[in-house]
């Protein structure tokens, strides 16, 4: 799975629509401070399930909805959309058919929230779970942030283990098995 194209609508500094196209092997983000590179990095990890404000840089999950500024009114939803490919095939075989998988979140003011993927409403739990394994997800290894490195240097042997087991293809199995003894 690569990511094609990035959508933003209302998430912290995008006000208006934004679509970040990611064509080539690499893509950089370049500016100024305060411009918005980070708020990228957050929206990308925002809409494949983040739950913690904190890991968003905010207090409330609300702050992440466009605040307003001198000349712009605050807006009342942030939606924030991740297009994949899915050539090379490595994709749950229920998506197989498609040529691409969108991801898309909402958070409303009133706390009213929405998933979806390729636009039909779904659980929070069909994002993780399309995202178990592959390395990629909101908290899995593919966003390496600021001193990260040396977090998983100096990590625990068992958080470091929860790396090796998402690279390693058996936390899918291990959620699994979470919910199949509850039952
Ligand atoms: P640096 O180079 O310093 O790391 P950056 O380009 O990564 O900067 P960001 O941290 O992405 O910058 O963006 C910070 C800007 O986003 C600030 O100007 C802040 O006011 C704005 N911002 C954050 N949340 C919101 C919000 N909810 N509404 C409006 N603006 C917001
Ligand atoms: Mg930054």
């Amino acid at each position: 799975m690569k990511i094609k194209r990035l959508e933003i609508l209302g998430f912290k500094s995008f006000q208006d629509k934004v679509s970040l196209e990611f064509n080539q092997a690499i893509t950089s983000i370049v500016g100024p401070n305060g411009c918005g590179k980070s708020n990228v990095v957050d929206a990308i990890r925002w809409v494949m399930g983040e739950q913690s404000a904190k890991n968003l840089r905010g207090k409330a999950m609300e702050d992440i909805i466009f605040n307003g500024t001198e000349y712009r009114k605050p807006l009342g939803m942030a939606e924030v959309s991740l297009v994949f490919s899915t050539e090379d095939g490595r994709v749950p075989a229920k998506y197989l058919n498609f040529t691409e998988i969108q991801v898309t979140r909402r958070l409303y003011r009133d706390g009213e929230s929405d998933y979806l993927i390729n636009k039909i409403p779904c659980r929070l739990l069909d994002v993780a779970e399309l995202f178990m394994d592959t390395g990629i997800g909101a908290r899995a290894y593919s966003i390496i942030e600021q001193g990260k490195i040396g977090m998983i240097l100096h990590a625990k042997p068992e958080e470091r283990r929860f790396l090796i087991e998402e690279a390693a293809g058996v936390t899918k199995f291990k959620a699994r098995k979470v919910v199949a003894l509850k039952k």
